[in-house]
């Protein structure tokens, strides 16, 4: 009890007043928690104030066009989530419109993980299920010196089980707040404020000066490269895009027409490639200008993007092609990977 009545205490004395901290509503705490998995509480904040806005409750997100969904999201990356949020939201109107109230329905919810399955039932109804996000890792595995790889099975079940023993179980929802917030803005990751934690007297990774030595991890995440050769092509309107089809990243959203390669393509190879026969045929009065190059990181794969500018006769692009034209003002309705809201931002 000694360490969850200590974290409740820094908690009261030291949390950040924010919108989702004023609430119990399960909605909200969903959003917020979704969208506090990829992105940090000061990024993601505009993001839940624009999203509750626009999709203040689970009726409207229910209701709202996949698109209007992918646009509100446009930024945060991590796509799916938003797809499995809008999907869960029909699920939940479907079903009858209440949302579940415990760990084993929430979970249910397609994209609701363990983690988010127990923010929620903890926070909004008080049940006794630990969060375990890399903010606790890192405070549970340096207080108490385990060297076990988190991200080992052994290292999982040991985890949950300490995280679940020392919770304070009369208060979960708080508790569980405490300690992720305590990860992250005492017990950082890097430069932790070791001198004035409340906790020090028993850590065992800052009587042995092992802080920096926690959590450990086996897995390297690797980082495959991909080239992506885009044509831009402007016509009378405005631009021409097209909407991403595959099972891959980026799904549903919006870019220029795309020739992926395993380099970067010159003129002649862009001229060649399957994607550019498909829209335009063997036509040769093309002018292809270099326009930029940009690199974006994701998870597990950095994107080489280069970017052309295409003056061709449109007349006769083919009619099957995928593009479509858009004006100007809609290309700002229609969703795009940040990827190319940066190319856009650049070329002015
Ligand atoms: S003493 Fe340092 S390493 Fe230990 S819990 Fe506190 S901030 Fe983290």
């Amino acid at each position: 009890m000694w360490f969850s009545n200590q974290l409740l205490k820094w908690y009261g004395a030291n949390k950040r007043s924010l919108p989702w901290r004023q609430t119990k509503d399960p909605y909200c705490i969903w959003i917020s928690e979704v969208i506090l998995q990829q992105t940090r509480v000061d990024q993601g904040l505009p993001y839940y104030e624009s999203f509750l806005k626009k999709f203040p409750d689970i009726e409207s997100l229910a209701a709202a066009d996949e698109k209007e969904v992918l646009k509100s999201w446009q930024g945060l990356g991590y796509y799916t989530r938003a797809r499995n949020l809008h999907f869960a939201a029909k699920t939940i109107i479907d079903s009858g419109g209440r949302f579940p109230e415990t760990f084993e329905e929430i979970i249910k919810l397609k994209g609701i993980g363990e983690y988010t399955a127990a923010a929620i039932s903890s926070i909004c109804f008080s049940e006794p299920n630990a969060v375990i996000d890399g903010n606790v890792y890192r405070v549970l595995s340096r207080f108490n010196g385990l060297g076990v790889a988190i991200d080992s099975c052994k290292g999982k079940k040991l985890f949950s089980s300490i995280a679940n023993d020392v919770m304070d179980k009369s208060n979960p929802g708080d508790y569980n707040q405490a300690i992720m917030e305590f990860g992250a803005l005492q017990c950082k990751s890097s430069n932790p404020d070791c001198e004035s934690c409340i906790i020090k007297s028993r850590c065992a990774a800052h009587e042995t000066g092992t802080v920096d030595s926690y959590p450990v991890k086996t897995k390297k995440v690797k980082q495959r490269a991909r080239y992506f050769n885009y044509i831009v092509i402007e016509g009378d309107r405005g631009c021409f895009y097209q909407k991403r089809s595959a099972k891959d990243i980026w799904q549903n959203m919006y870019e220029p027409l795309l020739i992926e390669s395993n380099k970067h393509l010159g003129r002649n190879g862009i001229l060649k490639s399957e994607e550019w026969l498909h829209v335009f045929g063997n036509q040769e009065d093309v002018k292809l200008v270099p326009s930029a190059s940009l690199e974006h990181r994701l998870t597990h794969q950095t994107i080489k993007a280069r970017f052309w500018k295409a003056q061709t006769n449109f007349c006769s692009m083919n009619t099957k092609s995928p593009l479509e034209e858009f004006a100007q003002e809609d290309l700002k309705e229609i969703p795009i990977p940040r990827l190319i809201e940066k190319y856009l931002e650049l070329s002015g």
